[in-house]
């Protein structure tokens, strides 16, 4: 039988809850269990697919093709299992279920209820996660608790653990143990009042993780658990963590929260075998090969949240040749105006992450113009590859005025251009091309040789791609179009061979990179970054 931990978050938003979740999940998969992660947001939106990314930080994409909440990167690249779309509900997801239902007379004349309906949806979407080769079920509940649009989420889980039971369901609440600067002191009230809120609901949290800036005494952990009803070992301190996130699982162990979660679920504890993570920890945070600097050059830069996926790639790059990635993150805007020589002045390689709509594309093409003509190493993924296709159609082949149908309907050469199943696609929501696909590499190509393999399959979330009526002109012109779709149709990869490394890509490799596993396309990125340094 699967069993449950349900994980919510108290006082306010940005927590880390996903990270716990993580970690936690990370912990139990090192003692020898099979875990499933989940989420479960409550916005109105079916998916954040439609969301800009300044409400909402990047979309993630899973391989089946879901657009999906940014914790599941994490969840995937601390376990390194691969979610799917019954990884991440919403609110409007579930009311779009049991609408569709009442609507097909499914209800059978009933009148349908938040309670029983919506939460019975909510249960039902948390069991599909259920399985002979699932033991242990991980659910994150997004938002705050207090937020009047997690009540039903909340009553699920209620309502779930009563059924299946305490030896099989667990609460995990993560709250926020601020430290006044004029008191000079911790503070514990609003964590009790967020655990009062959950009580009022019927919840009382098995395992309190207290986010902290500063160590908790015992004074602060006994106190806690007296008023909140928690034993005081499982008052659990999560200190913000010195070098990366990576190390939250360590902070986690040595306070055993994994061996407490499983002697509560009544679940044999298997010794813990951290020795992979630690290696890779010690070439993260002390890597034997100092420093890269490379340049992100892209239009949400200011928000970290954007190109989440992107960031941990490089870092997980950096982990493959043992080195320390350091971020120059560019405003493609800037590179408009100003000169990109000097902006982009000292960085060993040259990334541009993908993106839509035309604010900032003009700087990202002179970004690339700049790493091709200097022979900085670069890659492009996604809009960045369309952007490498339009600097090298304007620039080298001569197509004066060359640019994408996205940003120009009437430019005289679309060399990126709106793909034909798209042309048919109704509505914005889950219409883009999404989710793995084959892609055969030219043997030879230096794609071939970066991932040793002549058939890859990577995550897409795009409408336009690459124009064929101009691949003998780029072909011409000296640009190797080294990754097709298997029936040859889409252009998947470019590469430049007269360059030291120019890579771009019509895929989003930064969703299948993980600490342990780094991706080819970025490991090979930064040790080229590191030879022409
Ligand atoms: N806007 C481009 C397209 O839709 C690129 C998308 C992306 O970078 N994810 O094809």
């Amino acid at each position: 039988m699967t069993k449950h931990i349900f994980i919510t978050g108290g006082v306010v938003s940005s927590l880390g809850k996903g990270l716990t979740a993580a970690s936690l999940a990370l912990l139990l998969q090192k003692r020898g269990y099979r875990v499933r992660m989940q989420k479960l947001d409550p916005y109105l939106n079916v998916d954040p697919g439609t969301m800009s990314p300044y409400q909402h930080g990047e979309v993630y994409v899973t391989a089946d093709g879901a657009e999906t909440d940014l914790d599941l990167g994490h969840y995937e690249r601390f376990t390194g299992q691969a979610c799917t779309r019954a990884s991440n509900y919403t609110t409007g997801s579930i009311y779009s279920q049991v609408i569709q239902r009442e609507r097909k007379g499914g209800y059978l004349g009933k009148t349908v209820q938040v309670i029983p309906h919506i939460t019975d949806e909510i249960k039902a979407a948390i069991r599909s996660l259920d399985g002979p080769d699932v033991d242990i079920a991980i659910t994150e509940i997004g938002g705050t608790v207090g937020d009047i649009e997690s009540l039903p989420f909340l009553e699920a889980i209620r309502q779930l653990r009563q059924e299946i039971g305490r030896d099989n369901g667990l609460f995990v609440h993560v709250t926020l143990v601020p430290f006044i600067k004029a008191a000079d002191e911790l503070k514990t009230k609003p964590s009790q009042q967020s655990v009062g809120i959950l009580r009022t609901i019927g919840i009382v949290p098995d395992i309190l993780v207290c986010r902290c800036e500063r160590p908790m005494g015992d004074d602060h952990r006994r106190k806690l658990a007296m008023f909140c009803n928690v034993e005081p070992e499982l008052v659990i301190e999560e200190q913000d963590v010195k070098h990366s996130i990576y190390e939250v699982p360590r902070d986690l162990a040595a306070q055993d929260m994994d061996v407490y979660v499983l002697e509560r679920l009544r679940l044999h504890v298997n010794c813990l075998d951290m020795a992979d993570w630690e290696a890779m920890l010690r070439d993260l945070i002390e890597p034997a090969n100092g420093e890269v600097e490379i340049a992100v050059v892209g239009k949400y830069i200011e928000l970290r949240d954007a190109y989440k996926s992107i960031y941990e790639a490089l870092t997980h790059g950096g982990i493959a040749g043992s080195v320390r990635v350091k971020v120059r993150r560019i405003e493609s805007e800037a590179l408009e105006s100003g000169s990109p020589a000097e902006q982009l002045s000292g960085v060993s390689g040259v990334l541009i992450p993908g993106g839509f709509g035309l604010r900032g594309v003009e700087g990202k093409v002179a970004a690339v113009r700049y790493a091709r003509e200097r022979g900085t190493p670069f890659l492009g993924i996604c809009l960045g590859m369309q952007c490498a296709a339009i600097e090298f159609a304007r620039n080298v082949c001569g197509l004066d005025g060359a640019n994408s149908t996205e940003f120009d309907e009437r430019t005289p050469h679309p060399v990126i251009a709106l793909m034909e199943e798209q042309k048919r696609a109704a509505g914005m929501g889950g219409t883009m091309r999404l989710g793995a696909k084959p892609c055969v590499l030219a043997e030879g190509s230096l794609a071939a040789r970066v991932y040793r393999a002549l058939e890859i399959s990577e995550r897409h979330r795009h409408r336009y791609e690459f124009n064929n009526a101009y691949r003998q002109a780029f072909e011409q012109a000296g640009m190797a179009l080294t990754g097709l779709s298997p029936d040859g149709s889409l252009v998947e990869m470019i590469e430049l061979p007269s360059h030291p490394w120019f890579i771009a890509c019509q895929f989003h490799p930064e969703f299948q990179s993980t600490p342990l596993s780094p991706h080819p396309l970025f490991a090979g990125f930064v040790q080229a970054a590191r030879a022409r340094r």
